[in-house]
């Protein structure tokens, strides 16, 4: 479970980054990663509007290129974008200058001072670079809804035992995740409202 939330050795590596942000009231930070997708998107949208919440969308810069109409709903309906590179860059098999000019060719649709490495992977000197222009936003919890091996009832489990007041928590608008994402998000957000938590926005 503890690929589910990132160990205390592991944060301190990533210098300035962002994992949790602990409130007075009980608070969670939805982020959704990898879109905009097609019928995927749309869907969380819909999801989010029926309990009236506000979430962050870390977005791939190809599918806002793509997808214009999408990243346009998500930024109307009140949620927030954030950077998430052009080609979902792997931060460790890239020179420094290549992977921020990724993010830089992603920030030409994506308008945000946001950024959130793919994978969760990136060199210091590029965090470094990177965090001139953006706030850098990791993770306190990661469902692993893209993993179709993990059953919906695991993913809500550990949800549940490791979600808490601060949490970033990381959901996928993506096809790999579709089938965790659906059975899991209605359940865990009325999981996080029985508790008494509020939903914020990064
Ligand atoms: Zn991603």
């Amino acid at each position: 479970m503890l690929v589910e939330r990132p160990l205390r050795l592991l944060r301190a590596f990533y210098k300035g980054a962002i994992w949790r942000i602990r409130k007075k009231k009980k608070t969670i930070y939805l982020t959704f990663d990898d879109g905009p997708t097609p019928d995927i998107t749309n869907r969380v949208l819909d999801i989010l509007d029926s309990y009236n919440i506000k979430a962050s969308f870390f977005c791939i810069g190809k599918n806002v290129k793509n997808n214009p109409a999408i990243y346009k709903d998500i930024l109307s309906r009140g949620h927030v974008a954030g950077n998430h590179t052009h080609n979902h860059l792997k931060g460790f098999e890239w020179k420094d200058e290549k992977y921020i000019e990724n993010v830089a060719e992603a920030a030409k649709h994506i308008k945000s001072n946001l950024f959130r490495p793919p994978y969760g992977r990136i060199q210091p000197s590029q965090l470094k670079a990177l965090r001139k222009n953006y706030k850098v936003i990791l993770w306190d919890l990661v469902t692993r809804d893209y993993n179709p091996k993990l059953s919906a009832k695991y993913i809500l489990f550990n949800i549940k035992l490791l979600s808490r007041n601060g949490s970033v928590v990381v959901f996928h608008d993506s096809k790999k995740a579709e089938k965790n994402l659906f059975a899991v998000l209605p359940k865990a957000i009325k999981f996080w409202q029985e508790k008494g938590y509020e939903f914020s926005v990064l």
